[in-house]
């Protein structure tokens, strides 16, 4: 099928190119990342593929992976030359030609109005080809699937204006070529200079050579950093190598890189990012570390190298024992892969703990992004339970913010002599607790309450989280008001009297009730309001995590 075919875009897609074109011009230069980006992650794949089904070659000297960057001051188009993995004709229509992929609404639903941020989301929302059209007014990709016949070459060229053309064309490389013709107002990017600086810039520690030209050399380091000795490298160079990684456009919070030398041997660099991504609560995560095997990319895992909830850790695992042809199927098996996740766990804690210890300030920043996810693992993972839980920040009725900055710690520390007891409320929301009946006892007897708002508090505390150094945790809401020791005997009497003396008005009220309450009683637990309702069970229906995750919650 030589004709040309001209197909429509989705309907985001027309938002999308009319943004790229008209509104992200103040932060142009990424479209080179992005497309950089995609030819590193094409030169990786293909090299996966190789090593896991070494199949049928497609009869081709399998070069040496490089990206290409060329430009043609008379013709006024950039192109950027990849020898990855390309791709078929479906693969081109399902990957560029739709723009109905996951990300694209969300891109779009996260849009500030701000360009230099909206630009910087691009990236992190696979969207990142169509950045293209920042800069060009027509764009030509040539591609062909490594594997099949050089006949089987597609061409595909849109004017990004709600319509694309596909053809097919003999093509005897594998790979990708991308053409930019850029709209007039962009020949200064038709410089050497210019685009070299650009790749120094963003694209410094792609792990592949980029060359410019008919230069050989390669423009960026292309050296895999986290083989270099921490005593080489400055903060600067931690923090772009991960806004390389990650596409974020804000320095990590935190890192940290170690050699593990001994029964296994392996480099971890793993990074706690600032902000939370935005799909942090959807079913799949982006992202997540980056397996390599003596250097070589393996694959991204979001699953296997870090528990769930530690899922907004980033960064790089360099294995030393792992085969090159590792599948997914093998690291759910392996020894190493087991060693080095366990390690990477304690790691990133230990980097948490610290934060907290001596940085509370960024330790809270980490919280208001990251806690939620969290406390999931005081449920998860018992192993690691008793470090998770000292990690743990709540809001209280002493700490007169609405912040979580109150640690079981700081509260245990503070409780009142005598008090033998973790109290907390759960409520719906922040407002709703701070404002609840059920706090007056509390209050009249300066006792702190933990104020819990989140669905995924109820799910912890109604079960891993039973006591913290043997002071056992209770409800403020759950069955009459227990003070333990705190409460004295005339207390204690005057609740007893209070029911008989009014248990004539307590049975008018228990029959107007029935079957709506289960039993009405006289308390002390209320300084001013004149009733509460108080439940009986357990509170929560939340049964795991998964389930909150799952829900979006
Ligand atoms: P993302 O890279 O986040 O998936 P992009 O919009 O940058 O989003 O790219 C969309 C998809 O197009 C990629 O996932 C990939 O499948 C395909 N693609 C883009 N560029 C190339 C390339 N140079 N070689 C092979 N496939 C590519
Ligand atoms: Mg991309």
């Amino acid at each position: 099928q030589s004709d040309t075919e001209t197909r429509s875009f989705q309907a985001e897609a027309a938002q999308i190119l009319d943004l790229m074109a008209h509104s992200l011009y103040s932060n142009k230069e990424i479209f080179l990342r992005e497309l950089i980006s995609n030819a590193s992650d094409a030169i990786d794949r293909l090299r996966f593929e190789r090593y896991a089904d070494p199949g049928p070659a497609d009869g081709e000297s399998d070069d040496a992976p490089r990206i290409r960057i060329s430009f043609d001051k008379d013709a006024g188009t950039v192109t950027i030359a990849d020898n990855g993995i390309g791709m078929s004709r479906q693969e081109v229509i399902d990957n560029i030609g739709t723009i109905a992929r996951s990300g694209t609404a969300d891109f779009l639903r996260s849009l500030t109005g701000d360009q230099r941020r909206d630009a910087e989301l691009i990236g992190q929302f696979g969207v990142g080809f169509y950045s293209a059209f920042v800069v060009a007014d027509r764009v030509v990709l040539t591609t062909r699937r490594a594997g099949l016949p050089a006949s089987e070459g597609v061409r595909w060229s849109s004017d990004g204006k709600g319509e694309y053309a596909l053809e097919a064309v003999e093509r005897a490389e594998h790979g990708t070529t991308i053409v930019l013709e850029l709209r007039e107002s962009e020949d200064e990017l038709l410089s050497e200079y210019r685009l070299r600086s650009i790749v120094q810039r963003y694209s410094d520690h792609i792990t592949q050579p980029i060359v410019l030209s008919d230069d050989d050399t390669a423009v960026n380091q292309a050296s895999a950093l986290w083989t270099r000795p921490r005593s080489e490298l400055s903060e600067q160079d931690y923090h772009s190598y991960y806004r390389n990684l990650t596409h974020d456009y804000s320095d990590p919070l935190a890192h940290v890189h170690t050699k593990v030398e001994g029964r296994y041997e392996y480099t971890l660099l793993l990074y706690i990012p600032s902000r939370a991504p935005h799909d942090l609560w959807l079913p799949q995560t982006r992202g997540g570390l980056r397996l390599h095997v003596r250097r070589v990319f393996i694959l991204e895992d979001t699953g296997q190298l870090l528990p769930d909830y530690l899922r907004f850790v980033r960064g790089v695992v360099d294995s030393a024992d792992l085969p090159l042809n590792v599948s997914r199927e093998i690291l759910q098996s392996s020894h190493a892969v087991d060693h080095i996740r366990s390690s990477a766990v304690k790691r990133v804690l230990k980097l948490l703990g610290g934060l907290a210890a001596d940085e509370p300030g960024k330790y809270a920043d980490f919280w208001k992004e990251f806690g939620g996810v969290l406390k999931q693992g005081v449920a998860d993972d018992p192993a690691h339970r008793e470090d998770l839980v000292e990690l743990l920040r709540f809001t209280s009725t002493r700490s007169g913010t609405q912040d979580a900055d109150v640690s079981l710690a700081d509260y245990v520390d503070r409780m009142k002599d005598g008090q033998d007891k973790i109290y907390y409320l759960l409520a719906p929301g922040q407002s709703s607790a701070a404002a609840s009946p059920h706090l007056e006892a509390y209050r009249a007897k300066d006792i702190e309450v933990l104020l819990l708002s989140e669905a995924v508090d109820g799910f912890v505390v109604s079960g891993p989280l039973q006591e913290y150094r043997g002071k056992r945790l209770r409800s403020v809401t759950q069955g009459p008001p227990d003070f333990g020791t705190l409460e004295d005997e005339a207390e204690k009497e005057a609740a007893d009297r209070a029911d008989s003396d009014y248990a004539a008005l307590l049975g008018l009220l228990k029959a107007h009730l029935a079957g709506k309450a289960y039993d009405v009683r006289v308390t002390s637990r209320l300084t001013t309001s004149p009733a509460c309702i108080v439940a009986d069970g357990v509170e929560t229906d939340f049964t795991t995590a998964q389930r909150l995750r799952g829900s979006g919650l």
